[in-house]
Formats: C-alpha cells, structure tokens, sequence
C-alpha cells in the first residue's frame, strides 16, 4: 500500500500540533504492543504516515530536515484499538443521542487511534463520520462503523427495526453494507436463525459480525457463526435455569446472576471455552461499563465534557448505585474479570470495549484508559493488558498488518504518555499527542472544544 500521512483539513487543523513529512521521536521508552518488554531510550523515524524506522537511538540516524521530538522520560505505545464503542448517548425517555461529533473528537483524545463502533441508533450517521474522518475532514480515529442493530422484536427502543423474519435479516445485512457499514451486531432478543442468516449475508461481503446476546447462547452463537461476543461473559445464557431457546431471560439480568454463581474452571464452563476457541470466536471484554453498576467504585472520569444536565443525572445514578447493596454486581464484576482471565488461559482471544452507552457515565477516551485498568485490576500484566487494547483488537478487525503495533512499516498511529504504562497502567491517562497514520494531535485541544456540550452533538 502506498504510504502517505492522513490529510488534514481545515476544520481538523486547530487539534494538530505535528504534521510534517519526516518526524523523530527520539530517547523514548518503546511498548510495541506486541506483549514485549518495554525497550529504553529508542528513537523512532516517521516517514509520509508510516514508522521508517525503530530502534536504539545510538544506532539510528535522524535524516536531515526531520522534525525532532525529544521525549525523555515519557513512552510510546501503538495507538489503542478498542472494539465496543459508541457514538451515540443515552440522554431520557428512551432515546439515544447522537454524539458522532463529539465523542469522535474525545475516542482520539483518550489515545484510541482504531474503533469499532458496537451498534449504532442513527442510521447513516456513523457511517458518514467514519468517511469523513478517513478524508481529513473531521478529527478521529478510524471507524469500523457497525449497521443498526440486528434485533428481534421485544426491546421497544424506537431506533431500532425490529426483524420481521430471516429473509429482512438478509435484506437488512446486505442494504447497510451497500450503505458503507463495515460491520454488523447481533442484539438481544434476535433468534438464533436470523443469526446464522446474518453472519452468512456479512461473511459472503468479507464483514463480520459481533452480538450482545440473550436470547442465542454461547454456544449457538459460535454454531451460528459469530465472530465475537460483547460483554465478556456477563451476557452468557448457556447456563441459565429454565433457558427456553430464541427467549431473553430477564432481559439480560439472569445471565448476569449465572455467571456470578458460576466457577469458570468448572468443566462445562471450560467445554464451552474450548468451543469458543475451536470456532475461533472472540470475546470482548467491557468491564468499564459493568464498574459503574457496581457499588464502591470510583466515579468515572472525565463527566465534565457532558452538557451539565446529562452530569448531574449521571451523579444521582452514582450515588444511587453506592446505596444498593443489593446489586447483583457486587458479586458479578469481580466474577466477570475471573472469567476473562480464564478464557485467556483456555487459549481464547480475549479483545477490549468500553460501552459508553447503558446508564451513561462512561466519556469516551476516559472510558478505554479506564477499561486497561480493569483488566490489570483482573489479573493481565500491564503490558498483556495493552495488548489486548492494541495489537489483538488490531488482528480481529482485519488490520493488523497495518496497525496495533509500532513496526517498521506500519501506520505511525502512537500515542506519547507521560510515565511508564508497563510499571503502572495508570500511566495510560497521561495522555501528551495522538498520531493517526502521521498526523500528531493535542488532546487537551480535543477535550476543550467538547467541554460541557458532550449530548449535544
Ligand atoms: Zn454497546
């Protein structure tokens, strides 16, 4: 592919603070996103969007006319790659906002340079923001933009078409890849045939296709031919009491109560992890959002870019989520990142989401630093962790020749942190400039021009 820097236009180029054909960020500690020990005082050339060059700082020249970055004391990961996002916001009385604007704006900021969105409530409107970011002329990362949800009648959300049947499932695949969607999710109450239907019309078009299910299991999911499953294992009905086929159960809440009553190295947990991996199914995890129905976490970061009334309404949740000391997460979440932990031990791909969607709260950027967090918090080394958010979720979206980790070759999408992530992922908040495929931005430029309007567009 030829190499070339993304383009920049005019309404991007406030947020850019680096743009220049040759660039060298020199005396930096490398994290290369592969699971690989961090390597010292490295210098890495950019060259027209791609990494030119990588290694020792002693043994790599600087060509003439490069603009120099001295960074020392701070790191370079690859630029995140997190696969269950949203442009979208819950903003009352059943409706979802659309956020294409301004959470496209703060995913960058946060470091995630890659995205797949998880579903989407408005139509087009993803789709031609991932288009347009692609052409320079809105800032973001790139987007694998996912249709509308595949769902079966029974959620009632007036944003989403209920599938009258498998051949409207055939039909709806087929009329949004035509649109430009390059991905597809399964959602609660689909059956399992308007399943197999769906993941048959993606993969005859190269797509794939995720799903947060209820009413298909595990197991008739990866039969079914998904490809991956969002919520780790918090959305798993394969065990289930009384589990009637093509039926969501409590919508949703007795897969979580399974689960938490649930040993994941019990043998039919583990049978059904071995299937998982035979069937080559992924598994994303997104604790971040399961935190914030979990009483005795920290409030999450970064409220203050949301429209004031969207803030205080998420505030009143918080609190009201630390009085229920009856919630089912309390046992749930910690349950949850022992299975992640285990499915990984099993041999599965486990890849990283946020969900900035369910009661609110979670702001985009912030939510995928916090979403690394919690999987050190579950058990994954630092730099596992940062795989997982980088190179895997790369791999899965098909781009892992091209992105994910920092290697010769590939885009120069990176991100410069303050601090040194493999000693404390808390270092991933330190966010200093994002590049995309060349291109250096300044996320504070990002996070003020969104300050307080988050829920307006
Ligand atoms: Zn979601």
């Amino acid at each position: 592919m030829e190499a070339q820097r993304a383009p920049v236009g005019p309404s991007t180029r406030s947020y850019v603070r680096f743009d220049t054909a040759v660039l060298a960020l020199t005396n930096v500690r490398v994290i290369d996103g592969t699971g690989a020990a961090p390597r010292e005082a490295h210098t890495i050339i950019v060259r027209d969007g791609r990494i030119a060059a990588l290694g020792p700082s002693a043994g790599v020249s600087v060509p003439a006319g490069a603009q120099v970055l001295d960074l020392s004391g701070k790191s370079v990961i690859p630029g995140l790659v997190m696969v269950h996002e949203h442009l979208y916001y819950p903003v009352g009385a059943g409706t979802y906002a659309n956020l294409t604007e301004s959470f496209s704006r703060l995913y960058l900021a946060g470091g995630v340079t890659s995205m797949r969105t998880g579903g989407n409530m408005n139509g087009l409107a993803e789709i031609l923001v991932a288009q347009a970011i692609a052409r320079g002329e809105k800032p973001g990362p790139f987007i694998d933009a996912t249709a509308p949800y595949l769902e079966g009648p029974g959620m009632g959300f007036n944003q989403v078409v209920p599938l009258r049947d498998t051949t409207h499932a055939k039909q709806l695949v087929a009329y949004w890849a035509d649109q430009g969607a390059t991905s597809f999710k399964a959602y609660m109450n689909i059956s399992r045939d308007a399943l197999r239907v769906s993941a048959r019309e993606a993969h005859a078009r190269g797509l794939k296709i995720t799903g947060h299910l209820c009413s298909v299991t595990y197991r008739e999911a990866a039969d079914a031919g998904i490809d991956d499953l969002e919520h780790g294992f918090f959305a798993m009905n394969d065990f289930v009491p009384g589990k009637t086929p093509d039926r969501c159960m409590a919508r949703g809440g007795a897969a979580t109560q399974s689960m938490a009553s649930l040993d994941p190295s019990s043998s039919d947990v583990q049978a059904l992890f071995r299937h998982l991996v035979e069937k080559r199914v992924a598994v994303t995890s997104t604790l971040a959002i399961f935190e914030t129905f979990t009483p005795g976490r920290p409030m999450p970061r970064g409220l203050d870019v949301l429209l004031p009334t969207l803030r205080e309404d998420y505030e009143r949740r918080y609190a009201a989520t630390q009085r229920n000391t009856q919630s089912p997460y309390a046992r749930a979440f910690p349950k949850g990142m022992a299975f992640e932990r285990a499915f990984v031990q099993a041999g599965g791909t486990l890849i990283v989401g946020t969900d900035p969607t369910g009661g609110g709260g979670l702001v985009p950027g912030f939510s995928n630093q916090r979403a690394l967090e919690l999987l050190v918090e579950a058990g994954f080394t630092p730099l596992e962790a940062l795989r997982i958010g980088t190179l895997n979720g790369a791999t899965y979206l098909g781009r892992g020749a091209l992105t994910g980790s920092l290697e010769v070759g590939k885009l120069a999408d990176l991100v410069v942190l303050d601090g040194n992530p493999a000693a404390d992922i808390a270092a991933v908040r330190n966010v200093q400039w994002v590049f995309r495929q060349g291109v250096g931005y300044d996320p504070q430029a990002l996070i003020e021009s969104v300050r307080g309007k988050a829920g307006l567009w």
